[in-house]
């Protein structure tokens, strides 16, 4: 088990790669890792120029904190992730260009491209739109994390768990991606979709090659 200083510069490296990825968009996005019974998190007005280690918020299992600085506001998002899917050790949360596309019309992605499939199941949900901040929201994002690794937030963005940071990192940026090619391809009109019997191969193959490994 890594030690608590290592991990605060593990969340910190972790929030530069996304904001170099492009996906912070103006600092709107926020990271955390398991720890303890709770997690570290990004804390509340963080940017890619003040974030530090000694900055990170250490928020316990029930949602305590200390000291001046607060955690992100979506910390409940957070903690309800880490409290209902086991094997996530690292958050990933986005306002990414095309996410908030497709999630501004309360789209769910479709299976109309098997890396699709890389995030567990065969589309990727929407949630409803909650205020942000809200248990309600971090109820339904930690609900929706059951089947897959990352999910769509209405009128919001997305959200990505994964083993570790660089797991969660890889499905934030890949989901923006598929979401820039979905949005592209329904320019064209309606795309084809994968048929159940696509998808039976495709998790089929996914298992002998490890892609299993991503989620
Ligand atoms: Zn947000």
């Amino acid at each position: 088990m890594k030690e608590e200083n290592e991990l605060r510069q593990d969340l910190v490296d972790a929030y530069l790669t996304v904001d170099k990825r492009g996906l912070m968009n103006q600092a709107s996005g926020n990271v955390s890792c398991r720890f303890r019974d709770g997690m570290l998190i990004s804390p509340s007005g963080a940017d890619a120029e003040n974030i530090s280690a000694d900055r990170v918020v250490y928020v316990d299992g029930d949602g305590n904190y200390s000291g001046d600085i607060k955690p992100s506001s979506e910390w409940r998002m957070h903690l309800s992730i880490y409290k209902k899917q086991e094997s996530a050790n690292a958050v990933v949360h986005t306002h990414s260009d095309y996410c908030v596309a497709l999630a501004c019309h309360n789209l769910p992605l479709p299976g109309f491209h098997y890396m699709v499939g890389l995030f567990g199941n065969t589309h990727v949900p929407c949630v409803p739109y909650a205020t942000f901040g809200t248990q309600e929201l971090g109820d339904g994002a930690a609900n929706a994390l059951t089947h897959q690794a990352v999910c769509l937030l209405g009128n919001h963005g997305m959200i990505a768990r994964g083993a570790n940071f660089k797991v969660a990192i890889d499905h934030a940026e890949r989901l923006e991606i598929i979401c820039k090619h979905y949005v592209l391809s329904r320019t064209l009109g309606e795309p084809d979709y994968l048929t159940d019997e696509q998808w039976d191969e495709f998790f089929g193959r996914a298992k002998k090659v490890a892609y299993s490994s991503f989620i």
